[in-house]
């Protein structure tokens, strides 16, 4: 399965990664920051780690 981490220090909650992944993998916490709960349906498109603007997140496949 694809490793995906969001760095929580550096994310602002803007929900770009909610609203660019086609696999719905990433979901809001209960403090506003995107958390990849279904990592196993990501599709490896790569565009979170390109739309994040805060460069928060990390998917293994996408270095
Ligand atoms: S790489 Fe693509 S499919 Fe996977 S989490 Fe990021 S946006 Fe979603
Ligand atoms: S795009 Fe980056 S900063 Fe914005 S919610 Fe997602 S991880 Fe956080």
């Amino acid at each position: 399965m694809v490793e995906i981490i969001v760095d929580h220090e550096k994310c602002t909650g803007c929900g770009e990664c909610i609203s660019v992944c086609p696999a719905e993998v990433y979901e809001f916490n209960d403090d506003g920051k995107s958390d990849p709960v279904n990592a196993e349906d990501c599709e490896e498109c790569c565009s979170c780690v390109e739309v994040c603007p805060e460069g928060a997140i990390t998917v293994d496949v996408c270095e």
